[in-house]
């Protein structure tokens, strides 16, 4: 009886995996036709010892960078360091491989990436551009979200202790590096709404005084066009950490890519993955929507490394390997 019991458990394990499996849908292409920005930059280094290759859009900053390390002898582990900040690295068959931020607050000039392998210690110089983020000075009218007492009522300031709880720990999730190949846009158009790190300001009003403040924020990631319902794609291999609807940010997807690498969407309609599910690059994992602190259907996509945002776009084009 029992064993008869495991063995439809089983199969019905089996159907439910096979299921799931059939339930994937990839993006037909890792950028979208209208996507042009598909030039990268490189810095190499060819020593006797070791050779090195740095990959960006562009080594300015806001920028994502994605290094490959092939030393020219067996070696178990190397330590590498931009601006004096340790990196993470992963060893492949090849040689070793990594990703590093280059903060949009980073000065610009010449940063050293320091490369040590034994005793012996490389600097291969980054000459860091300055990128022009756009400022905005058109207070937006938010609806509800431009109304203190709303922002302020208990109900409210509870759910939002509750989210910022939740956030914090999916961003506290460790995983060694998830990445398997190359990223993946996170829509089927490219339309930019807002650009990265952009300066905006909100109308924030308070009806028992009656007087409306402005409050500015920095822009923390990219928002992309798009209309209810239409696909939004997981942009790197990962597991995803938190796939549920917040305040401000709706319906919100979580995905650690591991060696400190996450990217997270916001304001969809629908969410097609659950916390803890295995994604790959370009997978579908939710609908555009205008959830939370929205004016209308949109994607907004981050990308953080190691706690630095990133502009998502940078990573697009990155030759990754496995
Ligand atoms: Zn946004």
């Amino acid at each position: 009886m029992r064993k008869g019991i495991s063995i439809v458990l089983g199969l019905l394990c089996l159907l439910s995996c096979a299921k799931d499996i059939t339930k994937v849908t990839i993006a037909k292409t890792p950028v979208p036709k209208n996507f042009t920005a598909t030039d990268i930059k490189v810095i190499s280094y060819n020593g006797n010892d070791v050779s090195c290759m740095l990959f960006a859009h562009r080594f300015s900053q806001g920028n994502l960078v994605y290094f490959e390390i092939v030393p020219a002898f067996d070696v178990e582990k190397i330590t590498v360091m931009f601006n004096e900040k340790g990196i993470p690295t992963t060893k492949r068959s090849w040689g070793f491989r990594g990703f590093f931020a280059i903060a949009p607050d980073q000065k610009p000039g010449t940063h050293n990436f320091t490369v040590t392998i034994g005793t012996k210690k490389i600097d291969i110089p980054v000459v860091v551009a300055r990128t022009p983020f756009s400022v905005s000075t058109i207070p937006m009218d938010l609806g509800k979200f431009s109304k203190k007492e709303y922002l302020e009522s208990p109900e409210v300031l509870e759910f939002i202790r509750q989210c910022t709880e939740k956030k914090q720990k999916a961003f506290a999730t460790h995983y060694n590096d998830l990445i398997r190949g190359r990223a993946f846009h996170p829509r089927d158009v490219h339309e930019v709404n807002s650009p990265f790190w952009a300066k905006r300001v909100y109308k924030l009003h308070d009806s028992i005084s009656g007087k409306t403040q402005t409050v500015e924020r920095i822009h923390r990631g990219i928002d992309l066009n798009g209309n209810t319902g239409d696909p939004v794609y997981a942009m790197l291999d990962g597991i995803v950490v938190l796939a549920e609807m917040l305040f401000y940010e709706g319906n919100m997807v979580i995905i650690n890519h591991g060696n400190g690498m996450f990217s997270y969407y916001m304001h969809m309609d629908k969410l097609y993955v659950a916390s803890g599910d295995t994604v790959v690059a370009g997978q579908l994992i939710g609908a555009v929507g205008s959830t939370g602190m929205s004016t209308g259907p949109h994607l907004h996509v981050s990308l953080v490394v190691d706690g630095v945002q990133v502009n998502p776009m940078s990573v697009v084009m990155l030759p990754i390997r496995d």
